[in-house]
């Protein structure tokens, strides 16, 4: 969408949209838990990965994120900016942002084709052909935007990816990311639907392999939550042992929670109330018995070694990681389509001119925070400028 808007600002240019679903934006309503948190202010190149992640300094420095919220005012949206930078619509709903995309796709030189599901596209001389179904559509540019694996119930697919090999283009391994975390650890299940802010380290054989902080929620099967997505690009994936190790309280020091647990104790605290007021109550009991301690027991029984061994579990409780969930869950697709084939500049092919490719399909993903949004925008806006401009 932001690539057809783009090329369609050329008076001159007749830009067809093709969507395979009946309505476009089917994604973009699933986004941020249906808030659409659609740009975050600070994302820079630093906030992206792939094999070449620079690749997408051009796109976000001539459509930055000031610059992309500009653009969303003049379609109409109101938007609001979170301390973290991250920006949802002003309604909290984001099918405000597929709306106002909508509208802005209802002009003269713009035509959408709702369900066209693009199967296959050639180059004959300097006219692509575009087939869906039965019917063929003749054009002088493409442009692929059609997202990548992740999300699949949402849409996520193949699709893109094998449209552009069939013009050499090469594609990474693909894996999923922004995913929950899978544990074979039972006692997640008593924890399930707990939320706590958290300093997350995933190591991998006992080495740091990423870490971060912020909201960690449990689910039946293992760990979800903004801060858990933040951590989870390439974790668990090949061989050795991989732990994840929270530490519940992170703006406590390990001697401020022992001097605490003995002020409880010296208040004949029962031990079954004895984090109450510190973590979530079922977080509080999970850690106790996961320290050795019965509640039987008064805590006035408890030994300098057992208050240390409660601290430790709460500055660093230990939780085996098996695998990512699947694609269906995951937000973004980590690896697409080589970057090195494609000019950052234009996001145009080098291998076939005229053929353009941005957003999801291509070997870049961003951080959690609105990151892939503003990439899909921004690369999206480059690819349909340059369309449109070359076709002049
Ligand atoms: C549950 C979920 C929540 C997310 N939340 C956020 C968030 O809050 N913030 C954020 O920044 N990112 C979020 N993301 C990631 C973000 O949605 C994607 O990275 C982004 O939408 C990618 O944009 P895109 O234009 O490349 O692809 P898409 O948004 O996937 O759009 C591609 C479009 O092409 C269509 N299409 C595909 N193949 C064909 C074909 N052959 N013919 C015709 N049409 C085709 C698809 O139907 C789709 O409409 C979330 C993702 C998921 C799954």
């Amino acid at each position: 969408m932001s690539a057809a808007l783009a090329a369609s600002e050329n008076p001159n240019v007749q830009v067809k949209l093709f969507e395979r679903h009946n309505r476009v934006g089917r994604k973009l309503l699933a986004t941020g838990n249906g808030r659409c948190n659609l740009s975050n202010i600070y994302a820079g190149t630093c906030g992206y990965h792939g094999q070449q992640a620079d690749f997408t300094r051009p796109a976000l420095s001539r459509f930055h994120p000031e610059e992309t919220l500009l653009w969303f005012q003049n379609l109409g949206l109101f938007t609001v900016i979170e301390d973290s930078g991250r920006v949802y619509p002003y309604s909290d709903q984001a099918n405000s942002v597929v709306d106002v995309l909508r509208l802005a796709l209802n002009k003269p030189n713009i035509s959408v084709l709702a369900g066209f599901d693009v199967q296959k596209i050639t180059k004959t001389g300097t006219q692509f052909q575009v087939d869906c179904m039965d019917e063929q559509i003749f054009c002088d540019k493409i442009i692929v935007a059609c997202g990548g694996l992740a999300g699949t119930k949402l849409g996520g697919s193949m699709s893109g990816y094998k449209l552009l090999s069939r013009f050499g283009h090469k594609s990474t391994r693909l894996r999923p990311a922004l995913v929950q975390l899978k544990t074979d650890w039972g006692g997640v299940v008593a924890l399930k639907g707990v939320r706590s802010n958290c300093h997350v380290r995933v190591l991998k054989d006992g080495a740091l392999f990423s870490e971060s902080t912020g909201e960690v929620q449990f689910t039946e099967y293992g760990l979800s939550g903004p801060v858990i997505f933040e951590v989870s690009r390439d974790a668990c994936c090949g061989s050795g042992q991989w732990h994840a190790e929270l530490d519940f309280l992170p703006d406590y020091t390990e001697e401020q929670l022992i001097n605490e647990l003995y002020r409880r104790q010296n208040a004949h605290m029962p031990m079954d109330e004895l984090l109450t007021g510190m973590l979530h109550n079922r977080l509080g009991r999970v850690i106790t018995k996961c320290s050795g301690i019965q509640n039987k027991r008064h805590t006035s029984e408890l030994s300098h070694y057992e208050i240390k061994d409660i601290c430790r579990s709460i500055k660093a409780f230990d939780i085996s990681l098996t695998e990512p969930m699947g694609m269906d869950c995951a937000q973004v697709t980590a690896g697409g389509v080589l970057t090195s084939d494609f000019d950052p500049d234009t996001m145009e092919s080098r291998l076939v001119s005229g053929l353009y490719a941005c957003g999801e399909v291509l070997d870049i993903d961003g951080d959690c925070g609105g990151y892939n949004l503003q990439w899909a925008w921004s690369s999206g806006r480059l690819a349909g400028t340059s369309a449109g401009k070359e076709a002049l």
